[in-house]
């Protein structure tokens, strides 16, 4: 049992997955603003290692492998 869902694909994520990520969402101008608000609103979901590089590949820009806790070497 775990206590953390994977916002793709709905299972659960277990210690196994030893490069699950959390995903901290918010406002972009809010958070380029930084110092003033430090009670923004924000949202943090969690995602299986696969499922977050298979689901938000981007155009062009990597991932640093280490957010994975995998190796950049
Ligand atoms: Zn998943």
């Amino acid at each position: 049992m775990t206590d953390y869902q994977c916002w793709f694909c709905g299972e659960g994520i277990n210690q196994s997955d030893c490069g699950a990520v959390i995903i901290t969402i918010e406002n972009l101008w809010r958070w380029n603003k930084a110092s003033s608000e430090t009670d923004a609103p924000a949202q943090a979901v969690f995602a299986h290692r696969e499922c977050a590089k298979r689901k938000l590949r981007g155009q062009g820009m990597e991932f640093d492998p280490g957010v994975f806790n995998e190796d950049d070497s």
